[in-house]
């Protein structure tokens, strides 16, 4: 928390102009100022900055604010950190919530190991300027790969002398702590005496920083052509530098990439260093390592499109194909360009100049899954044994792509290069997704299991062929939100069919279901107390049905008694045939009822959505939008077929 007083000092010191200089080049007119948004690619300035109202505005994409939000949006960062940032900006401490002793501790010890990264880092850098050896072989070095001075200095590259020792001894000379200096694992304690001796050492030298600008890591390349020496070192992980989560380049490239909505993905230092130079800043690198989870987010906070550059060898792409599977799982846009052969990012750039290699990447640049679509069908022509793998293949990646849309558009799209039918695909897709979302085998994969009579065949694939569209996601539809509950809380632990030799183990449960099918759409349940039980229930999974009533019959919020007792209770308004079937135990129709609800639940979510189109249709053939009414005409076409092959399964269900 940070205190009123402080915020307003900070407001009072930050005046706009000056903040937001430190961005963009401002220039006066009249009593305002003007330049080209840095948050939308524009030639023609429509950002205006006024500063006697203290604020901002974009006339072109709409965003505004003061000097605080400027920050959070420019340097993506919340609330707290901006302010904090302004308040360093201005010299004015910023007192937080009080720390625990433990935070302390650990502020202090992380303060110290970027402290000591910082004086490393002037160090490298005075040393490519002052020393002989810097002169002689790194700053030649540098020039020989075609980095300009500004270059040099833009990405703090550096040189750590030759000694064993130069660096440590220099940081202890300087006040540093032992205990800090190879916390960062700039130095390397010598067993027996205790003495530092420097893990980089005769290597030119590039600084990692964080996406704030603070030096982390180094990276240390050798100009040696001794097989026997590592061409690249790292620094080890510590506590200011956790690779998994950083990313080469961030820093420098964050406001092109907002800018651009795009981010280009590179092999190491100096593939972001030369495209920068040749005028393409929204690059980073993951350095030597396959992508994480945490890097992928961490670009995301940016953009949602990724184009990720190949150096034209067949064997690194096969092999770097997998990793991008997660980025796709991570609801991002891939995209790739792949050099020709021979040539790296690098190599490219310094051969033929940016203007050559900006229209390189944006006319060579290639949908990922088609790209290996395209790729592997190549090799796999006329052999079916490889051409059922490479279908796997391209059925994985288009699994875990989040939106449905989405998923659709690739599905025909692979469907014709591959020359399979879209349902047949279409279907593998399903059959994977519902495999990753159980986590283990389910029924659908073996198709030749022998049901108990009477269990229907379609199960447990909802077989309409068709998936809700995303703009029908937030549908409202109370009873049959209603009637997925009940089923959850009074039958969620209940397999729901029974293997010929009723084993449950050989099926799902109803909870299972309800879950993989909401998910299939990206449905959540609307109202919000139905949900809070929903999402509750799954953290309870596994207890049992009755335990699991009691626990929410006994909760602590009322509403939730409320409403679970209710539906335990009262005799269920079931919109299925109740009255044949409450001749039967429900627990032996659970196959048939189970999939019955869901289906009248996205049913009733298609006709409501459609309701709501309808008015808006209205609308806009009053208002003569005709875009709009081709949309909504679009839209409602869709949500009619998907509504009609639903009455269709409900028709053959209720039979
Ligand atoms: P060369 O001049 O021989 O082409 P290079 O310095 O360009 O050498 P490459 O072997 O071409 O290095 O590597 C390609 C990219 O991968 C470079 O940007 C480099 O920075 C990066 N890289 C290579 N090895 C490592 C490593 N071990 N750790 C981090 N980055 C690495
Ligand atoms: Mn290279």
């Amino acid at each position: 928390m940070i205190s009123k007083n402080t915020i307003e000092r900070i407001l009072d010191a930050a005046q706009i102009v000056d903040v937001i200089s430190d961005f963009v080049a401002l220039k006066r007119r009249g009593a305002n100022y003007t330049a080209c948004c840095p948050f939308h690619n524009e030639k023609t300035p429509s950002f205006s900055v006024s500063p006697s109202k203290g604020i901002f505005k974009c006339f072109g994409c709409g965003k505004a604010g003061n000097a605080v939000n400027f920050i959070m949006e420019h340097e993506q960062l919340n609330y707290a950190e901006a302010l904090k940032y302004l308040g360093k900006k201005y010299g004015i401490e910023v007192e937080e919530r009080e720390e625990s002793p433990e935070d302390i501790q650990n502020r202090l010890r992380s303060d110290s190991l970027l402290n000591v990264a910082e004086f490393a880092r002037n160090f490298f850098v005075e040393s490519l300027k002052k020393s002989q050896s810097g002169q002689a072989i790194a700053l030649s070095y540098f020039k020989e790969r075609g980095f300009s001075a500004e270059t040099i200095e833009k990405f703090q590259l550096g040189w750590s002398p030759e000694g064993r020792s130069a660096f440590c001894d220099a940081a202890i000379k300087a006040g540093y702590k032992k205990e800090f200096i190879s916390g960062t694992g700039l130095g390397i304690e010598r067993e027996g005496s205790g003495e530092l001796i420097d893990r980089f050492y005769e290597r030119v030298m590039f600084p990692v920083h964080s996406v704030s600008g603070r030096v982390i890591a180094f990276g240390g390349r050798t100009l040696r052509t001794d097989k026997s020496v590592a061409k690249y070192i790292n620094s080890p992980e510590s506590e200011i530098y956790i690779k998994s989560k950083s990313l080469y380049g961030i820093y420098f490239a964050k406001s092109s990439i907002t800018r651009f909505q795009k981010c280009y993905l590179v092999e190491g230092y100096t593939d972001v260093i030369s495209l920068h130079q040749a005028g393409v800043e929204n690059v980073v690198a993951s350095s030597g390592t396959s992508l994480t989870q945490d890097q992928i987010r961490l670009i995301k906070r940016f953009t949602p499109e990724v184009t990720v550059l190949y150096d034209g060898d067949a064997a690194g792409i096969k092999a770097s194909i997998r990793g991008i599977d997660m980025l796709l799982e991570e609801g991002l846009t891939v995209k790739v360009v792949l050099f020709p052969d021979g040539e790296d990012p690098d190599s490219y750039a310094r051969k033929h100049g940016g203007e050559k290699l900006k229209r390189f990447l944006s006319d060579s640049e290639e949908d990922f899954i088609s790209f290996k679509t395209s790729l592997l069908s190549e090799e796999t022509k006329r052999d079916p044994v490889q051409r059922a793998r490479l279908i796997n293949d391209v059925v994985a990646s288009i699994a875990v792509i989040p939106d449905a849309i989405s998923r659709s558009v690739y599905i025909d799209e692979c469907s014709q290069r591959l020359s399979i039918s879209p349902s047949i695909l279409a279907q593998e897709v399903r059959k994977l997704r519902k495999k990753r979302q159980y986590g283990v085998y389910s029924a659908v994969e073996n198709e030749s299991e022998e049901k108990v009579p009477g269990t229907p065949e379609y199960f447990p694939d909802l077989n309409t062929g068709e998936q809700l569209p995303s703009f029908v996601r937030n549908t409202y539809c109370e009873p049959a939100e209603k009637d997925l509950l009940y089923y959850l809380i009074k039958f969620g632990e209940s397999p729901l069919y029974y293997s010929k030799n009723r084993e449950p183990e050989s099926s799902i449960t109803v909870s299972q279901f309800i879950l993989s099918e909401l998910q299939n759409d990206d449905l959540e349940l609307q109202n919000l107390v139905y949900k809070s039980i929903f999402d509750e229930y799954f953290k309870l999974r596994g207890v049992g049905n009755e335990a699991i009533m009691k626990h929410f019959t006994g909760h602590v919020n009322p509403e939730v008694v409320s409403v679970v007792s209710g539906l335990i209770h009262s005799q269920h308004s079931l919109t299925v045939k109740q009255f044949r079937d409450s001749l039967t135990p429900e627990e032996n129709v659970l196959a048939q009822n189970v999939p019955k609800s869901i289906l009248l639940y996205k049913a009733k979510i298609t006709s409501t959505a459609m309701q709501n189109l309808n008015i808006e249709l209205e609308k806009a053939q009053k208002s003569g939008d005709q875009e709009a009414v081709e949309s909504f005409l679009r839209q409602l076409q869709i949500l009619n077929n998907i509504r009609n092959s639903f009455s269709k399964e409900l028709h053959r269900l209720t039979l």
